[in-house]
């Protein structure tokens, strides 16, 4: 078995693991393979194995490797994880699954634009910045509620389906935990405001150093990369 397969094995049972011992269903947490950099006979071999989420950083790289996967490609659900510059919207908009880095209004205008040229509704995570590090990007805490409820009123092409964050880069477990927790806590205030266009089914939250707790703290999605693929030496 190739190494791209035996680490699939190894990340799905470690999936299995904690949604055990936490109490939770395996069948509540996807498992999104982040590609990016990767090559495309990797990718095939998780494909291969039955993975479909393939989560890319960079439209460019996704555009590229959906068209280089032919039919395949329309057998894959492409995730945009990344930073999301709005002149870059057209080039995805007919190919993207999900939108895991919706962020600020001038981003929303863009894909309305372009979804309704294309006659599509767009699935979108709202990225929240919980860590406030100044790399990440990403919706403060405070201004989440106002976001979505603009959104939701005045993007009809957009439907939110829940959020995405990332960890603050620590080693610090219970700093991680609690970034993870807050995430969730967001959603569940969110939710209960019943928005149109507007659900909580989604949290995106886990890479491959912390995705176990990301579970433990009500994952729906976990984004791995490494674990899966190795290292990447350009990124
Ligand atoms: C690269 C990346 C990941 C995956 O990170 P790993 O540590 O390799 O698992 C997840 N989410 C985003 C947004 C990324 O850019």
């Amino acid at each position: 078995m190739s190494e791209v397969k035996r680490n699939l094995q190894d990340v799905e049972s470690q999936i299995e693991n904690v949604c055990v011992n936490s109490g939770r269903n395996k069948d509540e947490v996807k498992l999104l393979a982040v590609t990016k950099t990767v090559d495309n006979d990797k990718m095939l071999e998780a494909f291969e194995y039955g993975i479909r989420d393939f989560g890319e950083n960079k439209p460019q790289e996704l555009t590229r490797k959906y068209e280089e996967f032919g039919e395949l490609a329309e057998k894959i659900n492409w995730h945009l994880i990344g930073t999301l510059q709005t002149n870059k919207v057209k080039y995805i908009i007919d190919k993207v699954y999900l939108i895991h880095s919706l962020d600020r209004i001038s981003l929303c205008e863009e894909i309305q634009h372009q979804a309704k040229k294309v006659d599509k509704t767009i699935d979108c995570l709202v990225q929240v910045n919980i860590s406030r590090e100044e790399t990440k990007h990403g919706v403060f805490v405070e201004d989440i509620e106002s976001f979505i409820r603009k959104i939701s009123e005045e993007y009809d092409s957009i439907r939110v389906k829940g959020l995405m964050s990332m960890a603050p880069f620590t080693d610090d477990e219970e700093g991680i935990r609690k970034v993870f927790k807050g995430v969730k806590d967001i959603a569940t205030k969110i939710d209960n405001l019943n928005l149109k266009n507007v659900s909580m089914d989604i949290l995106s939250i886990g890479m491959s150093n912390d995705f176990e707790i990301a579970i433990e703290e009500g994952s729906t999605l976990v984004r791995v990369g490494t674990a899966i693929f190795g290292k990447r030496n350009n990124y």
